[in-house]
C-alpha cells in the first residue's frame, strides 16, 4: 500500500480537517490513528466503531458493494436529544407545557428505522406522523396509545376512517386539517362512526423558511388555511359544536429551514395564532411546529442551503422561548409543544460505502513526440505551455482556447492529421492542467479561466447509482459530505469528481461539502492496483433511499444493520443484514417477467443449435450464464466474473442475520 512516508508530516487529524470532519460529522465521526475512519455511535459512553473493518467484515460474508450502513445507535441518540434538548429547554424556562415530538415517517419508512425510533422514545412518549394512507396504515400498528399519532396530508374518506379506527384503537389520532373541504367531512365521517374526532388545524403562515423549501410557506404554499379559512373553520366547528374536539394548531413551513431567525419568526406567528384562536374558545393543547430543524451538511453552520447556523440545543430553546414569550403577552396557557423533526432525526445514522475502482484521468498518456512537422496550431500550444504564468492566464487561455477551435476547424475541413488533432487535445489537457495549478496563485482570476482550470479534473469512477442512493444531489443539487474511510493518514494527492455507473451525464458529483469553491473536486488518494478504496456518502439518512429510483435498473442496495456492543470483537454487531435487490427484481419492477425473458432467449438459443450454428452444449452454456446474472446484484462487480453465486451470498446473509444478535 502506498504510504504517507512520501509527505511525511500528514496526519490523520489533518484528513479531519481538510474533509471538514468536525463540521458536519458533530460528534459522531472521526479518525483513528490509523487513518481509519471510526463512528462514535454513542458519543463516549462506548468505544468507536472502524467503518473500514465493518465492510471488510460486510465484504468477507459476500455482501457486495454498494452497501449501506445503519448505525442503529446513532438513531437512537438523535431521537433521545431531541427529546432531551426540549426538556431542557422546558425545564431552564420553566415552561409549563410538556413536549410531545412526532416522528414524520416519510422521511424513511423503513421498518427498522421506525422500529427504532418508536422504541427510543418509548421513554419520552414520542409519537409517528403519517402523510398518507399508506403510511397511516403502517403508523397505526407501529404506534402506542400514549404518544401522538399525527395525520397530515391531503386525505380521502378512506384515510379518515382508517384515522378513525385508530381513535377506536386507542390511538390518539388527531387529523390535521389541511385545506377547508377535509373539515366538514371529518366531522360528517366522525359522526357516522360515531366517534368524537381530534381535530388538528394547520395553519398557512405569512412567515416563509429560508433555504430550498422556502416555499413551502407563505401565500402560495400548497397546505394550510389562510386567517379567513381558519375563522370559517372555527365557525363551522362551532356550529357542529365540536369545538371541544380542536386540540391541535400545526404549521411547517419546509425542510431544512437554514436561519434560525425563521424559525422564530414562524414559531411567533404560529403562537399568536394559537393565542388568539384560544382566547375565542379553542380548547387547544397543542402546538405543532412540524418540520424544517436543519442538518448541517457541509459543516460550515452557516446559513447555506446544506447548512443551518443554529444547534438543536438553540433550535429547542427558541422554540419553548418564542412560545412562553407571546403566551405571557396574550395571558393564555402554554400549549405543550409538538415538533415533526424527520431530517434531523434520521440524516446521520446511515451512509452508503462505494468503491472507486477507476479513475477517468483528466489527461492522456498516449506519448504524442514534438516532431518538426506538426501543425502550426500545435507548436503554438506547445510555447503557451512553456511560457504560462500566474499573471498571463488570462491572455494564454484565451489564444490557447482559439487555437484549440481552429484546430477543429482544420480538421472537418481536412487540413489537420489525425496525429496533429491527437496532439492539440492532448496539449489542451496540459495546458488546462497547468492552469488548474497556476489558477490559485493568480489574482481576480476571471470566472471563465478558473471554470477551465476545473474543466479537466479527473474523475474517480464509483461503483452506485447516484439516482438510487442519492436523489438529492441529482435532483436539487443537495451537498452531501463524502470522504475515504480509510487511507487518511496520508495525505491525498488528488482531487477529482465522482462519477457513478449509470449511463446517465447527470450521474457525477462535482460539489463537496469541505471544498470551498465550486469545481474545486474532491481530494482523494491515488487509487492502488488490486486494492479497493472506499468512500463513504455520509448523512443519507433522510429522505434520499424511498426517493431513489432505478434509473438504469441498478436497484435498492444492500444494507446492514450495525450496534455497538463492547463485550464482542470490533466492539458491533450486525442486527441485519439486508441484500439488495437481485437483477430479477429490479427486471420485475418494471414489469419483465424472468420467465418470459428466459424463454425468449431460450427460443433464440434454440433456434441457433437448429440451424447448426451452436452446439447444444454451448447452447446450455449461454442459458446457464444469462439465467445465473438474475439471481446477481446490478452493481459493479470489479473483482470480474462473479466467482460466488448470489444465492449463495443471500444464504450466508440470511444465516448471519439469524445468529447476528447475541
Ligand atoms: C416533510 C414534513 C416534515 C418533516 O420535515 P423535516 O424537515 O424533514 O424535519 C414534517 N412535517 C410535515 C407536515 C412535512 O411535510
Amino acid at each position: 500500500m502506498a504510504n504517507g512516508s512520501a509527505h511525511g508530516a500528514w496526519s490523520p487529524e489533518d484528513s479531519a480537517s481538510l474533509y471538514n470532519l468536525k463540521g458536519w460529522g458533530g460528534k459522531y465521526f472521526g479518525v483513528a490513528g490509523d487513518g481509519h475512519l471510526v463512528a462514535q455511535t454513542r458519543r463516549g459512553v462506548e468505544g468507536a466503531i472502524d467503518v473500514k473493518r465493518v465492510v471488510d467484515d460486510v465484504v468477507s460474508r459476500g455482501i457486495k458493494l454498494p452497501v449501506l450502513i445503519r448505525f442503529q445507535d446513532i438513531l437512537r441518540h438523535r431521537v433521545e436529544i431531541l427529546n432531551e434538548s426540549f426538556t431542557k429547554a422546558i425545564s431552564q424556562s420553566q415552561y409549563q407545557g410538556k413536549f410531545l415530538g412526532v416522528y414524520p415517517i416519510k422521511v424513511n419508512q423503513l421498518r427498522e428505522v421506525v422500529e427504532e425510533i418508536a422504541d427510543a422514545g418509548e421513554p419520552y412518549r414520542f409519537g409517528l406522523e403519517a402523510g398518507s394512507k399508506g403510511e397511516l396504515m403502517a403508523v397505526l400498528a407501529m404506534n402506542a396509545n400514549d404518544s401522538l399519532t399525527i395525520v397530515n396530508g391531503y386525505k380521502d374518506e378512506a384515510m379518515i376512517r382508517l384515522a378513525l379506527l385508530g381513535l377506536k384503537l386507542g390511538r390518539r389520532v388527531i387529523v390535521v386539517v389541511e385545506k377547508p373541504q377535509e373539515l366538514g367531512m371529518l366531522l360528517r365521517l366522525a359522526r357516522e362512526e360515531g366517534v368524537k374526532p381530534l381535530i388538528g388545524l394547520r395553519a398557512k403562515l405569512q412567515t416563509q423558511g429560508t433555504g430550498k423549501w422556502k416555499y413551502s410557506a407563505g401565500h402560495s404554499a400548497k397546505f394550510g388555511l389562510t386567517t379567513p379559512e381558519l375563522l370559517a373553520a372555527f365557525e363551522e366547528i362551532r356550529a357542529a359544536s365540536a369545538l371541544d374536539r380542536v386540540q391541535l394548531l400545526h404549521f411547517h413551513i419546509g425542510s431544512q429551514v437554514t436561519d434560525i431567525q425563521a424559525i422564530k419568526d414562524a414559531v411567533k406567528e404560529a403562537a399568536r395564532i394559537y393565542a388568539k384562536l384560544r382566547q375565542k374558545g379553542l380548547p387547544l393543547e397543542f402546538l405543532d411546529c412540524g418540520g424544517g430543524l436543519g442538518v448541517d451538511y457541509d459543516g460550515t453552520h452557516t446559513t447555506s442551503d446544506a447548512s443551518t447556523n443554529y444547534t438543536l440545543k438553540e433550535y429547542a430553546a427558541s422554540v419553548v422561548q418564542t412560545v412562553q414569550e407571546v403566551c405571557r403577552q396574550e395571558k393564555v396557557p402554554e400549549p405543550d409543544l409538538v415538533t415533526e423533526s424527520g431530517r434531523s432525526l434520521t440524516a446521520h445514522h446511515s451512509v452508503v460505502i462505494v468503491n472507486a475502482f477507476g479513475a477517468v484521468a483528466g489527461t492522456c498518456g498516449f506519448p504524442l513526440k514534438e516532431t518538426p512537422d506538426e501543425a502550426e496550431g500545435v507548436k503554438a500550444i506547445r510555447k503557451l505551455i512553456r511560457d504560462l504564468d500566474a499573471k498571463t492566464l488570462a491572455p494564454a487561455y484565451h489564444e490557447a482556447a482559439g487555437r484549440l477551435s481552429e484546430a477543429e476547424a482544420l480538421f472537418k475541413l481536412g487540413f489537420l492529421s489525425l496525429e496533429d488533432k491527437a496532439k492539440i487535445e492532448a496539449l489542451w489537457g496540459e495546458f488546462v492542467e497547468k492552469l488548474g495549478e497556476l489558477a490559485p496563485r493568480s489574482k481576480n482570476t476571471p470566472e471563465e479561466v478558473a471554470a477551465a482550470a476545473q474543466s479537466l479534473r479527473d474523475q474517480y469512477l464509483c461503483n452506485f447509482s447516484l439516482f438510487q442512493s442519492l436523489p438529492d444531489s441529482w435532483a436539487i443539487g443537495q451537498v452531501f459530505p463524502i470522504i475515504p474511510i480509510h487511507r487518511l493518514e496520508e495525505q491525498p494527492a488528488k482531487r477529482a469528481a465522482l462519477i457513478d455507473i449509470t449511463c446517465d451525464s447527470d450521474g457525477k458529483i462535482t460539489r463537496f461539502a469541505c471544498a470551498k469553491r465550486a469545481g474545486a473536486g474532491l481530494p482523494l488518494h491515488d487509487l492502488v492496483p488490486g486494492e479497493p478504496y472506499y468512500l463513504g456518502i455520509f448523512l443519507v439518512g433522510a429522505y434520499q433511499a424511498t426517493m431513489g429510483d432505478i434509473h438504469n435498473l441498478f436497484g435498492r442496495v444492500s444494507e446492514v444493520h450495525v450496534f455497538s456492543d463492547r463485550s464482542v470483537p470490533g466492539g458491533y454487531y450486525f442486527d441485519k443484514i439486508i441484500p439488495g435487490q437481485t437483477v430479477r427484481q429490479v427486471l420485475s419492477d418494471v414489469q419483465y417477467s424472468d420467465v418470459e425473458l428466459v424463454g425468449k432467449v431460450r427460443a433464440a438459443v434454440d433456434a441457433r443449435v437448429r440451424a447448426g450454428e451452436l452446439k447444444p452444449s454451448e447452447g446450455a452454456e449461454l442459458m446457464s450464464r444469462y439465467e445465473a446474472i438474475m439471481d446477481e446484484y446490478p452493481y459493479f462487480d470489479p473483482g470480474g466474473p462473479a466467482a460466488k453465486r448470489r444465492s449463495g451470498d443471500v444464504k450466508a446473509a440470511a444465516s448471519v442475520a439469524a445468529s447476528a444478535k447475541p
